[in-house]
């Protein structure tokens, strides 16, 4: 649907707005031609960008787009200032925009593209995860982290989501019990037989102790990035876990997710962030309602079914090679 349907502005194109070929004229004539579907398109785009500031922010691709905003804040003031030679050049490298975006951002796309296919990133993105518990797994796992950094207490706590974790489960003991802070610190305590390994964390209910992770094959990480935050970040590469480590050798604090690790939380931006990423406090969308309970089973009886085929196809398959 085209909302600006004049040819190239006949008025002259007005700043920034020249880059998509937008003038007051199109803009008059676009407010014209309003209808309801601007407002859909106007709320998608914003979803939109609200969803990619969440996602971007505190990792690489935040300071990404700072730098875009800076640089079409040179444009503008350049065009402004009628400096026509600079903004002749700075214009002449945004030809090369789209490219060195694809290549700078090509993981990002990749995990984004994944993203989109999985059931688990529409149903939460519309808000049918039920809350009920997260908010108690949540006041476990923060005092738990905070007090575990001090005492510099090594933890990996994977808190699963949409896709079930049954495999990393299986490689654990199984405890089905009741999360709390005290449970957290008590298994990770040196010396207890349960310590070495992860948690799996299932709403309220901690559901295996000792479990081991996939390590990450990301050829770029850094040298001091070890055995423990590899395998936090290979479970949230694997699926879309949230995997909280404290480290064992500085007491520092982390989040993996999606395939990125951000480090330094204090017990309050752990707090916040967990919030965050599992949309705890959203508005309970469509969670609450019959037809939000049915599409929550029914989505996640599919991703079962579709875990189990994968994990019979990968036994054939090894049975084959033997
Ligand atoms: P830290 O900062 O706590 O020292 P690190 O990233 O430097 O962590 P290591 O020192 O190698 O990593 O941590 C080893 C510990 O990490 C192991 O004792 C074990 O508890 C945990 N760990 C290592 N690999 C895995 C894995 N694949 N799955 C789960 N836990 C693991
Ligand atoms: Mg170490």
């Amino acid at each position: 649907m085209l909302y600006f349907t004049s040819g190239y502005p006949s008025a002259e194109p007005i700043g920034l707005w020249s880059f998509a070929g937008v003038s007051w004229n199109d803009l008059f004539i676009g407010l014209s031609h309003f209808n309801y579907l601007v407002v859909v398109d106007v709320l998608a785009i914003a979803w939109l960008v609200y969803r990619l500031l969440l996602w971007a922010q505190g990792t690489r691709a935040w300071q990404i787009i700072c730098g875009l905003l800076i640089y079409f804040g040179a444009v503008f003031v350049t065009d402004w200032l009628n400096l026509f030679a600079l903004n002749w050049l700075l214009r002449s490298m945004f030809a090369f925009g789209p490219v060195a975006l694809v290549i700078l951002f090509l993981p990002e796309l990749r995990h984004a593209l994944e993203e989109f296919g999985r059931p688990g990133f529409w149903s939460r993105s519309f808000g049918l995860v039920p809350q009920e518990a997260v908010g108690d797994m949540i006041d476990a796992v923060v005092p738990a982290a905070a007090s575990m950094s001090v005492k510099r207490i090594g933890a990996i706590m994977v808190i699963e989501r949409e896709s079930r974790l049954e495999d990393v489960v299986a490689t654990g003991t199984t405890m089905d019990a009741r999360v709390s802070r005290t449970l957290l610190e008590a298994i990770f305590y040196p010396g207890n037989p349960l310590h070495d390994g992860a948690v799996v964390l299932r709403s309220n209910q901690l559901v295996a102790a000792a479990c081991t992770l996939p390590l990450t094959d990301a050829p770029r990480i850094e040298a001091a990035v070890h055995t423990r935050h590899k395998a936090a970040l290979g479970m949230s590469e694997e699926s879309d876990a949230v995997v909280v480590v404290v480290s064992e050798e500085t007491g520092t604090i982390s989040i993996a997710v999606e395939g990125r690790l951000v480090r330094g939380f204090t017990e309050e931006s752990l707090r916040d962030r967990l919030q965050q990423t599992l949309d705890y406090g959203a508005t309970p969308g469509l969670a609450g309602t019959a037809i939000g309970q049915a599409a929550v089973r029914v989505s996640g009886a599919i991703i079962q079914k579709s875990r189990a085929r994968r994990k019979s196809r990968r036994r054939s398959h090894d049975g084959a090679a033997r």
